[in-house]
């Protein structure tokens, strides 16, 4: 079994198109994970929602997804957030808008559990601290677990010996996590903003007979999605943040 593991798209086509192409260069895909934030910021949501549904998809929502919906209130989005959540809201047709409002907030496949944020808080907290992390990890009822939002890839091992109870570990293209019995927290990255510095989207590709999680980035056509976004009239900064990764 082959699974793409993929995070915050964020209605970006091209970077979705090129991650997809490379996942599907050797074999066909068995499933793809997703988690969350199909939608908001980028210029092409609902051409993003009907590629992931071609696949054998499962799905949990993020906060982007419940903002265009109106399950969410954006006055904790930033301006040009929000913005792009109201303009999302247009453009989505009556059943999109059903598939997102209906998104579980936590799946559970195998040995994984699938979240947007943290298992504390599903659509919203960020797992970006330790302390975050072990609550996360109380909560987390399978070996391992997947994690978005954060636009960052990296891995977190659970570890009682570590003096706040877990290591941390950024991820790189080409790293490749061997499973084995620690439990572990893994963030593929996101495939339609990266805020690492790194423009390339990320994603990672889950080899369940290997047993093995391998981290890519990849060059995508950034100006084609600029472009897009200019002539939809969405905030400048979120044109700008994808040249930079951040
Ligand atoms: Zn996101």
């Amino acid at each position: 079994m082959r699974i793409a593991i993929i995070a915050d798209v964020h209605s970006n086509l091209e970077a979705l198109e090129t991650v997809l192409r490379h996942a599907e260069g050797e074999n066909a895909l068995d499933q793809l994970w997703c988690l969350g934030d199909i939608v908001g910021y980028g210029p092409d949501p609902s051409a993003c929602m009907a590629v992931l549904r071609r696949f054998d998809l499962r799905c949990v929502a993020g906060n982007h997804d419940h903002a265009a919906v109106g399950l969410l209130p954006t006055d904790d989005f930033n301006r040009d957030a929000a913005a792009a959540a109201h303009w999302t809201a247009l453009q989505l047709a009556p059943e999109e808008r059903q598939y997102l409002e209906n998104l579980p907030h936590v799946v559970q496949e195998g040995d994984f559990t699938l979240v947007h944020g943290t298992l504390r808080w599903p659509i919203w907290e960020y797992l970006h601290s330790a302390e975050a992390a072990v609550a996360h990890l109380q909560l987390q009822q399978t070996l391992f677990s997947l994690v978005g939002h954060t636009h960052v890839p990296m891995q977190v091992v659970e570890d009682e010996k570590a003096r706040e109870g877990c290591r941390g570990h950024y991820l790189e293209d080409g790293t490749k996590i061997e499973l084995a019995d620690e439990r572990l927290i893994i963030n593929p990255g996101g495939v339609g903003q990266p805020r690492d510095g790194d423009r390339r989207a990320a994603y990672a590709v889950y080899d369940a007979d290997a047993r093995t999680v391998t981290l890519h980035r990849l060059e995508y056509d950034i100006a084609v999605t600029q472009g897009k976004m200019e002539a939809a009239g969405l905030p400048h900064r979120l044109v700008y943040r994808l040249s930079i990764g951040q």
